[in-house]
């Protein structure tokens, strides 16, 4: 125990050095070794909570995306008053969350002290994210106790960190909130029991990215893009050429496009043409749904 303690508190000290004045993975190298295959990979069980939240389990392992965030924004799905309070006081279903996930830090991806909160009554929980993200958290004056669990970073595009906790393996990548805005977006490709997601936050990100990041060699089973990369042919030529995911889950899906509102009707003939060039893509629309990926 007191050794394990040690191994963490060094590696805590070489993290926080490099925090001082760079991103904490600055001295890992960008490694693009073509993956191992996995033959006995476990199927993963995917839970939608709201906009580009989910929660995701396979292998024993659980991990939460984007999904500690507060109000939202309007337009887009929040997590309910309920679901919030069990993610915030880390209760089953979320009390063996092994790590949490931020892509930035918008109010529709992540909330401090929702993150904060999660991390106090998770002690095994680390959460990676953005520099930015991480400021917020600083900024709440709460930030002390956890720090040793939060990885944020912001590689060069084109390079990708990597870190494993608790049997995860973690790829994180740059992948642009838009070149014009200075958002820092991740890019997570996470891989739990022998599968591999990939979740690319609200990236804005052309096809050179995805094929400057090999992202195709990786071998993706479960890719959570925004629905915007499906609007027009050089994002999906991005899907289709640089990502080649097995499936798909559309996400960031406007409160409009739900059935009785304005934008149904549009968004169903919108549905029917992806569903037509990508038969693997799928989406949630209710808070707990849950999809099987084997
Ligand atoms: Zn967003």
């Amino acid at each position: 125990m007191k050794n394990t303690f040690c191994i963490v508190a060094s590696l805590l000290f070489v993290w926080l050095t490099a925090c001082q004045s760079q991103p904490p993975f600055a001295s890992a190298q960008a490694v693009t070794e073509t993956p191992l295959i996995n033959i006995n990979a476990a199927s993963l069980e995917v839970t939608y909570l709201a906009n580009e939240g989910f929660m995701v389990a396979g292998g024993g392992h659980k991990v939460l995306l984007d999904a500690l965030f507060g109000k939202g924004l309007r337009h887009y799905a929040a997590v309910s008053p309920a679901q919030r309070e069990l993610l915030e006081q880390a209760r089953a279903p979320y009390a063996d969350v092994d790590a949490v996930f931020a892509t930035h830090f918008h109010d529709d991806h992540f909330n401090a002290e929702s993150v904060l909160s999660h991390l106090t009554h998770n002690p095994q929980a680390f959460f990676f994210s953005t520099n930015q993200a991480a400021d917020k958290l600083r900024a709440t004056g709460k930030f002390e106790p956890v720090k040793s669990r939060v990885m944020a970073a912001l590689p060069k595009e084109g390079e990708r960190l990597r870190h494993r906790h608790r049997g995860i393996d973690v790829q994180l990548l740059n992948i642009h909130h838009g070149r014009t805005r200075p958002t820092e977006n991740l890019g997570f490709i996470i891989e739990l029991g022998g599968k591999r997601i990939l979740h690319i936050g609200d990236s804005e990100a052309e096809p050179s990215v995805f094929q400057k990041y090999e992202v195709a060699k990786e071998r993706i089973d479960v890719a959570f893009l925004p629905f915007w990369y499906f609007l027009n042919d050089e994002s999906k030529r991005a899907v289709r050429e640089h990502m080649q995911p097995r499936n798909i889950v559309v996400m960031h899906l406007e409160q409009d496009f739900l059935p009785g509102r304005t934008g149904h009707d549009n968004w169903q003939k919108r549905w029917a043409q992806i569903k037509a060039e990508f038969p693997n893509a799928s989406y949630f629309t209710q808070e707990l749904e849950k999809k099987q990926f084997d």
